[in-house]
């Protein structure tokens, strides 16, 4: 036979906190504060097999059900010496859902479950009082109306409303045991009118309705929405709770209430919550009569804390909080109810927190001796751990909402609208806080990215290249607003009949994809204190390497700020942009042979030697990855027609040959066309620019500081063996060449990016020559896959949202494909070279559930945008310690 009732109180407990996935959450914790003494009334709770088999059977409850049931309820009606349905002295329950996991959507708690014409008399003889018993009727007709017989609640609110206008009075408090006979009358009559049937008297059929409601709310389309939101799947099912009623509502010395064993918002050590007196159930949060504070130290003047007008009921309930602390180990959400003085506890679950509570709950926590040092490291989400590194908007700060768009990058900010990249560079530039706001963003944009504060967009996704872009600067970034309609030409921001001119201040919050007018005060980050000391402590258990991707001076300080053990990856490339130097790039590239070539490279490198001394110099002996020349020729081209004259000018050559060389190599895929290695063969003199600066950078600083650097050179786009024996000579070459001239040597070493799949399947031919791979995860996956990432905006969201994929597949690894390469890759280097040393660079580096995969495949270390190097650091060592990739607690 099997067992689908467990009962919990009254000194039978069948069920503990660990058995959540049979009895939910909610019936899981109630049998185990009842297994550990606390006060719990009595009842018991009906399996989520149940509901499983429900809808594996059309619908049927087993047949054995109606028996358990019966003899769970008969237990209860013995415990607390009342019997349901009798007229005398009725037992009341509640029915309450309770699925694993805490879901909105489904059916909402029916409370005082028995009470009919005749039973309603026995109550008030019971409690000595006819309020009490009425009010408590008028309650259950108007929940059980609603939820369980699906009748608008505005129905029961417009009759008390009309009863509170007869009576004369404000306040439901002060309707008498008369007047809420009438509002029963009244109620009855509307449901009958409603649903064409008489409200049920008959207790058995009240509680099997509720039941009947509960699970058929876990396949109603709230319900299902939510599941497939928040990935939980349909075959969890909900269990359903009946628990012995007690009173909150049976005069002034009762009470009801809901509390945190800590702040939930700054996780500090104080005991949190509001209580309300003479209620029942839900009126704490239904805003019906404002709450009070449970605690004197929390209580503003004015408000009557609990620990003044109930001090027996709040003495036992700081010994609860301090039982379910050690108990859980973890901090608390409660829910109880006072009856005549006493305490009776309704709920516990660890409780919901911000991200700077999580923190300090953890390091506090570990300190108290409660948890230890391992535990803490767990209980943080890296993920949320990413909103600690940017200011946030103060909590208590007021604010006007003008709309919403996706959180695309953390951290909050606060500026001047701009519409264009040079103005937020060119008011940046004296000082001023500006928000870049575009449809969308694109390549020429960045300056003005970079000067901005934050980063709004009307269009775009969390791929799109303002909400990259903006990740790898740290910079907040709101995208994909689509509420939100930018005007160019009218210069103005508007939304919902809500316009912000140019010049006018918004505020950003990145975290929450939300926009605000005006400014909102914030919050600075710390980097000291306890996320020092959680840092420290991941630091310990972690395994892996972190290094930071950076190629400018303050990237590289920000990232060792954050803890990074040097550079993964420095993007060359990005040197060659800056403004100074595009047009000796231009001149190289637009040449027509090796001579002209080299006279603009002999224009860049003073600047390229200038910027690897600024690198080691920043980095101090950790070692820094170099990765060599990599993007199309193409990206380089001139445009407008005065670049075009500016190029023809340093050629010495007329405009049209500019215009005729440019279309030569324009390329119709240049993201497969002529780039990395590729280049490095065709043009072998940029490559070997580049390795001398590199190696006169390193000895400058070798000099300088006596520490030399160790460069570790990187080329990218490796297909073949061959391409990497060609380029790492030219590499070796320079370097004898430039020790010569110095009389010096310097350590270094030659490897490659493994970003193709042919890469990965010659990986052991490959490693012969290689002293380092480093997973080039973005273009892995491009090529992989076979899609590029510019253009999977337009189909990429929707193979998500169906689940075609389970997650974009450039913000985390996809583990079976791409990443089944990387583990492949890895081995066949490793079978040649054991201690070849192995990295990833790329946006996934900084991904929490990535990293847990990198450590599987034995990575030596993971390399992330300097602002992901802290929540880097947390993952590897969840990674370390076996914690299941990204967590939402
Ligand atoms: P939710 O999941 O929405 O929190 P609950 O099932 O916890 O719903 O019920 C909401 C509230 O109803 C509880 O916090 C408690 O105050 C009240 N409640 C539920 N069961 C009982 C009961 N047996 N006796 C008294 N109050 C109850
Ligand atoms: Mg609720
Ligand atoms: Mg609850």
């Amino acid at each position: 036979m099997t067992k689908w009732v467990y009962s919990f109180g009254a000194g039978r407990n069948e069920g503990r906190a660990d058995m959540k996935n049979l009895l939910g959450g909610k019936g899981a914790n109630l049998a185990e504060m009842a297994s550990i003494d606390l006060p719990v009334p009595p009842g018991f709770t009906l399996s989520t097999e149940v509901c499983t088999t429900f809808y594996d059977n059309n619908r049927c409850y087993p047949d054995d059900l109606d028996g358990q049931v019966r003899e769970a309820l008969t237990r209860v009606e013995k415990a607390v010496g009342r019997k349901f349905g009798d007229p005398g002295n009725p037992l009341l329950v509640s029915v309450r859902s309770g699925a694993r996991v805490s879901m909105p959507g489904m059916m909402d708690t029916v409370l005082n479950l028995g009470l009919n014409d005749d039973t309603v008399e026995g109550l008030a003889a019971a409690g000595k009082d006819p309020r009490f018993a009425w009010d408590s009727y008028r309650r259950f007709i108007q929940m059980y109306g609603s939820v369980v017989l699906g009748v608008d609640h505005h129905r029961f609110e417009e009759i008390i409303d009309h009863a509170k206008l007869e009576a004369g009075v404000i306040e439901d408090t002060a309707l008498s045991a008369a007047h809420w006979q009438h509002v029963v009358d009244a109620y009855k009559d509307m449901v009958a009118q409603e649903t064409g049937k008489p409200f049920p008297q008959d207790p058995q059929e009240q509680l099997w309705g509720a039941i009947g409601a509960v699970f058929g709310s876990w396949m109603n389309p709230r319900a299902i929405t939510y599941r497939r939101l928040h990935d939980i799947p349909a075959d969890w099912g909900t269990a359903v709770n009946v628990q012995a009623m007690v009173y909150g509502n049976m005069g002034n010395d009762c009470a009801t209430g809901v509390c945190f064993t800590r702040d939930p918002s700054t996780g500090e050590n104080i005991f949190y919550g509001e209580y309300l007196v003479n209620a029942q159930g839900e009126d704490v949060v239904a805003g019906i009569r404002t709450p009070q504070p449970v605690s004197k130290a929390g209580a503003k003047p004015g408000e009557t804390p609990m620990e003044a007008v109930m001090p027996q009921a709040y003495a036992d309930l700081i010994r609860v909080r301090e039982t379910l602390e050690k108990h859980y180990r973890d901090m608390q959400d409660l829910e109880f109810t006072v009856q005549q003085g006493k305490l009776y506890l309704l709920q516990t679950r660890n409780g919901k927190r911000t991200a700077a509570a999580s923190l300090r709950m953890a390091v506090d926590m570990a300190r108290e001796g409660l948890i230890d040092q391992t535990e803490a490291v767990r209980r943080v989400n890296p993920s949320a751990l990413d909103q600690l590194l940017h200011p946030t908007l103060d909590p208590r700060a007021p604010r006007k909402l003008l709309g919403k768009g996706l959180p695309a990058s953390p951290g909050a900010a606060s500026g001047a609208v701009v519409f264009n990249a040079d103005e937020a560079e060119s008011r940046a530039g004296k000082g001023e806080a500006v928000i870049l706001v575009r449809i969308e963003t694109s390549p020429e944009d960045i300056h003005g990215m970079h000067a901005a504060r934050g980063i709004l967009t009307t269009r775009g996704g969390m791929t799109s290249h303002a909400a990259v872009v903006a990740r790898g600067m740290g910079r907040p970034c709101v995208a994909g607003a689509g509420g939100l309609s930018v005007d160019y030409g009218s210069q103005t921001l508007s939304a919902g009949g809500k316009t912000v001119n140019a010049g006018e201040i918004i505020t950003l919050d990145g975290a929450t994809g939300e926009v605000f007018i005006g400014s909102v005060a914030m919050v600075e980050p710390a980097m000291s204190g306890d996320f020092a000391t959680l840092m420290e402590w991941a630091d310990k258990v972690r395994r892996m390497g972190v290094r930071a991707n950076a190629e400018t001076p303050l990237d590289a300080e920000t990232a060792r700020k954050f803890g990074a053990e040097g550079i993964g990856l420095s993007r060359t490339e990005h040197m060659f942009f800056d403004p100074q130097r595009i047009g000796a790039v231009r001149q190289m590239i637009m040449s027509q042979n090796e001579a002209g070539r080299r006279a603009a490279l002999a224009r860049l490198l003073p600047f390229q030697r200038e910027d690897f001394r600024q690198l080691f110099t920043i980095m101090a002996g950790l070692p820094v990855t170099i990765r060599l020349l990599d993007p199309p020729l193409h990206e380089f081209l001139p445009h407008a027609d005065a670049e075009m004259e500016e190029v023809a000018r340093g050629l010495s050559t007329d405009v049209e040959t500019i215009r005729r060389r440019a279309a030569e190599l324009a390329e119709a895929n240049p993201m497969l066309g002529h780039r990395g290695c590729r280049l490095g063969i065709s043009y072998p003199e940029i490559y070997e620019m580049q390795a001398r600066a590199i190696f006169e950078g390193a000895l400058e600083v070798a000099k300088e500081t006596g520490k030399p650097p160790h460069p570790e050179i990187m080329i990218p786009l490796i297909a073949t063996r061959r391409e990497l024996e060609i380029t790492r000579t030219q590499v070796d070459k320079v370097a004898e060449d430039v020790f010569a001239e110095a009389g010096k040597r310097i350590e270094y070493s030659v490897g490659t990016m493994i970003e193709l799949p042919r890469a990965v399947l010659v990986a052991d031919k490959i490693a012969e020559l290689a002293d380092f791979f480093s997973f080039g995860t973005n273009d892995l996956t491009q090529t992989v896959f076979g899609l590029s990432r510019d253009d999977a905006g337009k189909f990429l969201p929707r193979y998500v949202e169906a689940g075609i994929l389970p997650k974009d597949p450039f913000v985390s690894i996809d583990v079976e494909g791409v990443g089944e390469m990387m583990r492949v890759g890895a081995e066949k280097g490793r079978l040649v070279k054991p201690g070849l040393k192995l990295g990833i660079c790329g946006e996934h580096g900084g991904d929490p559930a990535s990293i847990a995969f990198c450590e599987t495949i034995g990575l030596d270390y993971v390399s992330c945008s300097p602002y992901r190097v802290p929540v880097a650091r947390l993952a590897a060592a969840q990674a370390a310690l076996g914690v299941q990739g990204d967590r939402t607690a």
